[in-house]
């Protein structure tokens, strides 16, 4: 990229610099909580009008499963030709600690408010990224695609997934950008998950008249103990991706994170059930996994353990190298802009990045939030670091698609 461009780009973000708070402000301001998936509408309208604004055609895709509360995406690009270089985020938040999250607030340059850092700060800094490339009025190669979607707080089914599987995600992808909140590190790898509930069913009865009853807790010992069996060797491996500290490298069967049945102390429990998580390294493939787990408790069943399971969770591992192109770029323009190069470092929940994985897209997270404030009462980002990704996600397009 030469200076005259980036110097573009740089004085288009300076000169928006106003803009691009406000407009994270204003999103922070839509209450887009998910669970349920509040305020959706309002939160989409508000990015429709901005990218109208800066010149933009966008269209709107209502997910038709969605039942009560209507899902939208939003797709937009700039650009001409059909390489494209996606800049995909989420517009919903997780539920906020109290209604003063969604009243912005700026105190000693930080911006606070729910979904500041996850992800609405990183929303606006893409969007004006597009614009600053706009402005600088070079020619591209290929297209930037704008993809913002809805529920990525709960597994993105009727977000990503939905268009993932209509052929609209990542269509003609050279690769993806998305602005998680990831602490000055990029993630290039995420674990997948397959989570269990597991009901195994009894027949209650007073204590005194146990003979007549089903301990349903009893009969779910066997189980949890071939489970344990399964653990052991299942957390032995290891992955290679990078992850702190070292004793999070290791593969994930966790037990009873929901747990519980029966009625009181002094009756056979009729009932008891609980939960099964399962994270996969990048390195684990989630059909064996799950088979794995499936083929144990079916054992047991069919050993006479009346019992029901039930999948409620699944998503993908993924892992994408740090030699290629798109991450060099990447690199080499955070080390411009803040000074140091980031470390690669493994995603240790459930991230969008594995639906363009899953295409052969390399995908990649970095953003301008911190992971520790996320979710959490006093969530906020850092105002200057939204202007400096903006300027790392602008530059990095230009090199990919100049
Ligand atoms: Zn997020």
């Amino acid at each position: 990229m030469n200076e005259i461009i980036k110097n573009k780009i740089l004085s288009s973000i300076h000169r928006d610099k106003n803009d691009i708070v406000q407009f994270t402000k204003d999103l922070v301001a839509v209450a887009t909580e998910n669970p349920p998936g509040n305020h959706y509408k309002p939160c989409v309208d508000l990015i429709e009008n901005k990218l109208f604004e800066i010149g933009l055609d966008c269209e709107i895709i209502e997910v038709p499963e969605s039942e009560s509360l209507k899902r939208y995406c939003i797709v937009s690009s700039y650009g001409a030709g059909e390489d494209t270089l996606y800049f995909h985020g989420h517009y919903d938040v997780v539920p906020a600690s109290s209604n003063k999250q969604f009243n912005p607030l700026i105190k000693s340059g930080k911006l606070y408010g729910r979904g500041s850092a996850d992800m609405k700060s990183g929303l606006a800094a893409m969007i004006y990224a597009v614009k600053a490339i706009k402005n600088a009025e070079t020619d591209l190669k290929g297209s930037i695609g704008l993809t913002l979607v809805p529920d990525e707080e709960t597994g993105g089914i009727l977000g990503s997934q939905y268009l993932s599987e209509r052929g609209i995600l990542g269509r003609n992808g050279i690769g993806m950008l998305t602005p998680e909140p990831t602490s000055g590190v990029v993630w290039n790898a995420n674990r997948g998950a397959i989570s269990f509930k597991i009901t195994i069913n009894g027949k209650p009865a007073h204590v005194g008249l146990q003979h007549e009853g089903i301990n349903a807790f009893e009969k779910m010992l066997p189980l949890a103990n071939a489970l344990l069996e399964l653990k052991e060797e299942v957390e032995s491996r290891v992955t290679r991706y990078s992850v702190q500290p070292d004793s999070a490298r290791h593969s994930i069967l966790m037990m009873g994170g929901q747990s519980g049945g029966g009625s009181n102390f002094n009756l056979v429990p009729g009932e008891f059930s609980f939960t099964l998580d399962r994270r996969i390294n990048p390195e684990e493939e989630l059909e064996t996994e799950k088979q794995k787990l499936v083929d144990v408790i079916e054992t047991i069943r069919d050993e006479g353990i009346d019992l029901e399971y039930q999948i409620f969770q699944e998503g993908y591992s993924s892992g994408v190298r740090e030699d290629i192109p798109l991450a060099r770029a990447l690199v080499s323009n955070i080390e411009t802009v803040m000074g140091k190069p980031p470390e690669f470092e493994m995603c240790p929940g459930l991230l969008e990045i594995r639906f363009y994985a899953q295409k052969g897209i390399p995908a990649f997270a970095y953003g301008p939030g911190l992971l520790t404030v996320s979710h959490g009462p006093d969530e906020y980002v850092e105002i200057d670091n939204i202007m400096k990704h903006t300027a790392i996600y602008a530059f990095t397009a230009l090199d990919m698609l100049e």
